[in-house]
């Protein structure tokens, strides 16, 4: 289907975006890689009057070491975050995550700042952000404001960025010498995850002396596992040594049914995928 016609604008400063989302308010939509709102518009399941395109902003775009932590542009596309070299040492699960996200098309018009902002709870970094801690700089007519990750995401395709504010870039503590993996269900390649759990550890001669562990596809908005987190630590990293731990993935989720698995499915392979994530990520 083709889109209702729209106007379009792409200003090449935040502040100009700002501006053009204050005078448009409710008629106006940001767009990002549009990889996930261009389909949303052919689909006519939203008809704004106006189009902002973010893709000429260029103080959007890049990562960048800060001290404690690295910063990702929002407008950086998922093909750049998977192959950095400060996420491959600060903040390895980002990568992982990123290698089995969509294809590589998408991955090279698709932006990180865009994937957080659509907030699909099928998406592959929300989970990941939360595991991390990550925190989101979001700009609006007021300045900026940071919110951290566990409160960003509030329901299903809906974040704490209001309606005249833009999301400029996430914040990831470093995780620096963490193993991570990045276990994702599917029945084809490249589909969206039926389930999928990430996990980022820290090791200590055998042991697992502290993880982040995230759940995709478990909820209305990704979910931090903490339960898991908390039981894991200090165990032996065996898939005995964690099986315990992994019992305890579906605590506070609550999955969907669908085509692709009812939600007691869902919570079987949560534990199963948390298991083999958590494995994987201490032995690197
Ligand atoms: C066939 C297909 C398969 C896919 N498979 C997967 C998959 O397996 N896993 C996965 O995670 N994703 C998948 N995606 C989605 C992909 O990750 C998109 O890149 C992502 O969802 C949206 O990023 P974008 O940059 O294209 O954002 P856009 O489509 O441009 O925007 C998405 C939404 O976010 C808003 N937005 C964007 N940027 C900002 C900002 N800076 N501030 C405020 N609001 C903003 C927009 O207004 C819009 O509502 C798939 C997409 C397609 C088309």
């Amino acid at each position: 289907m083709i889109p209702v016609a729209f106007d379009y604008v792409a200003p090449t400063t935040v502040e100009e975006a700002l501006s053009a989302l204050a005078e448009h308010g409710d008629e106006a939509k940001v767009m990002a890689g549009g990889q996930s709102l261009l389909p949303v518009l052919r689909m006519r399941l939203n008809a704004p009057e106006m189009v902002i395109d973010l893709g000429k902003i260029e103080s959007l775009r890049g990562i960048r070491d800060d001290g404690d932590a690295i910063v990702i542009g929002a407008m950086t596309s998922h093909s750049d975050v998977r192959s950095d070299p400060l996420v491959a040492e600060h903040a390895l699960l980002l990568a992982r995550a990123e290698a089995e996200l969509a294809d590589s098309q998408i991955r090279h018009r698709g932006t990180f700042g865009g994937a957080l902002a659509h907030a699909d709870p099928a998406g592959d970094l929300g989970a990941p952000a939360l595991a991390l801690g990550a925190q989101f700089v979001i700009a609006g007519p007021g300045g900026s404001r940071t919110v951290e990750a566990a409160d960003f995401f509030v329901d299903l395709f809906e974040t704490a960025i209001g309606d005249d504010e833009i999301l400029t870039e996430v914040r990831i503590p470093k995780h620096t010498g963490w193993g991570a993996h990045y276990e994702k269900f599917v029945r084809i390649k490249h589909q969206w995850a039926i389930v999928a759990v990430d996990a980022d550890g820290r090791g200590d001669g055998g042991t697992i002396a502290e993880a982040g562990v995230g759940l995709t596809n478990m909820g209305s908005t990704p979910i931090r596992a903490s339960a898991v987190e908390a039981a894991v630590a200090g165990s032996a990293a065996t898939a005995d040594g964690v099986r315990d731990a992994a019992e305890q993935a579906t605590e506070g989720t609550n999955p969907p049914s669908d085509l692709n698995g009812d939600a007691d499915y869902r919570r079987h392979l949560a534990r199963v995928l948390t298991r083999r994530a958590l494995v994987a990520a201490a032995g690197g």
